[in-house]
């Protein structure tokens, strides 16, 4: 179902961002605009209620890769900066004594649950900001990693506080009226955190603020650092590549297109996987976008051919509707070298175009 989902909304909200770039007036610029959020807000619960479906059918929800546990951390808050901003809200990250540099876990999930909950310190705050406290304990089954997330927002009522954990749970009947929201987000959290040893727990003032604590465990890879995370920047692709997209689906190749469009790349399409591994061989492109379900050859088909053929290698980008962990192990299995989920946006696209290795 995700993947039949997914993909219209694709449609929707990437046409809806071309369109607000071209020349409207005021009036039609606000219809667009209306269409594109309200597409992103679907989006946001339809996600939420896939994953909760999956997780309450007791499917296998977590995939432990090494990563680097500060990226992670800046990564999460790179993507909710611009909503505090936008609300002059400040966030604030402080790191308590060394961290472990690299762990095994779910980055995937962690990232999740993060944004989850400083998200929502966001949306539940008008004045002030968010601190996120971050430290490590060793113990004999790994790390204990614990994150305090502090608000300056409305608060939680005390006999609302057991239950905004509880599935479609919200603290009060406004806050839908009031802040939109499906009342998911925490239980999928809660139960992510418990999936990973650790839990979540709140306290909470009204009118004074929430304080939600993460913990998870996982384990370490050597290796300490103390310093917090930097912000990420996005650089542009470089010039003279050829990049092979590799999508069945004719509304995200125009979208592709348009999204590259003026930049000096040269741009070549297939059609279906068996296509991507002919024109591969014959135009041998730097960066490949291969989407995941493709007719005659899917594109975790398509890579394994690539990858077992002599010729230079591309960088190969899945791109694709499944966003579960599962779906990116699958694909990076199979030898891609990268992951954009689909809906596709314009920076993501640009910044896996640049990622090291595709220059
Ligand atoms: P949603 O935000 O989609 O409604 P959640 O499960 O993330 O669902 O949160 C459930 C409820 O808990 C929210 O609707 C809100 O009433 C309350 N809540 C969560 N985080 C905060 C916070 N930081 N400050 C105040 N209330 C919060």
């Amino acid at each position: 179902m995700s993947h039949e989902i997914r993909t219209p909304m694709n449609g929707i909200i990437g046409m809806a961002d071309l369109l607000s770039e071209a020349d409207l007036d005021r009036e039609n610029r606000h219809y667009v605009e209306t269409i594109r959020r309200s597409g992103e807000a679907l989006l946001t619960i339809i996600n939420d209620i896939l994953d909760f479906s999956k997780l309450d059918a007791g499917k296998p929800a977590l995939h432990a890769v090494e990563f680097v546990l500060e990226d992670c951390i800046a990564a999460a808050l790179a993507i909710l900066r611009p909503q505090a901003r936008a609300k002059g809200l400040w966030i604030d990250l402080e790191v308590h004594g060394p961290l472990p540099a690299r762990v095994i876990g779910d980055d995937g999930r962690l990232r999740q649950i993060l944004i989850n909950i400083v998200g929502n310190a966001i949306k539940f705050t008008t004045t002030g900001g968010i601190s996120v406290d971050v430290s490590a304990e060793a113990r004999a089954d790994g790390h204990l990693l614990r994150f305090l997330v502090r608000d300056t927002g409305i608060g939680i009522a005390p006999d609302r506080l057991a239950h905004i954990f509880d599935e479609f749970a919200q603290a009060d009947s406004d806050t839908t009226r009031q802040y939109g929201g499906t009342g998911l987000g925490l239980s999928i959290s809660r139960l992510l955190a418990r999936e990973m040893g650790g839990d979540i727990t709140v306290t909470s003032t009204p009118g004074q603020g929430s304080c939600f604590a993460i913990s998870v465990v996982f384990c370490a890879v050597v290796e300490t650092v103390t310093a917090p995370p930097a912000s990420p920047s996005i650089p542009e692709p470089a010039a003279g590549r050829t990049v092979l997209v590799a999508e069945d689906n004719r509304t995200n190749r125009l979208l592709v297109r348009k999204y590259l469009e003026g930049l000096p790349l040269t741009l070549l399409f297939a059609e279906n996987g068996r296509e991507a591994v002919e024109m591969t061989r014959v135009h041998a492109p730097d960066i490949i976008l291969m989407d995941m379900s493709m007719p005659e050859m899917d594109g975790l088909a398509a890579t394994r051919a690539i990858r077992a053929e002599a010729a230079a290698q591309p960088r190969i980008v899945a791109l694709t509707a499944n966003t579960f962990a599962s779906d990116k192990a699958a694909c990076l299995g199979a030898g891609m070298d990268g992951f954009l989920t689909k809906p596709l946006r314009r920076g993501d696209l640009l910044a896996a175009l640049a990622a090291p290795g595709s220059s």
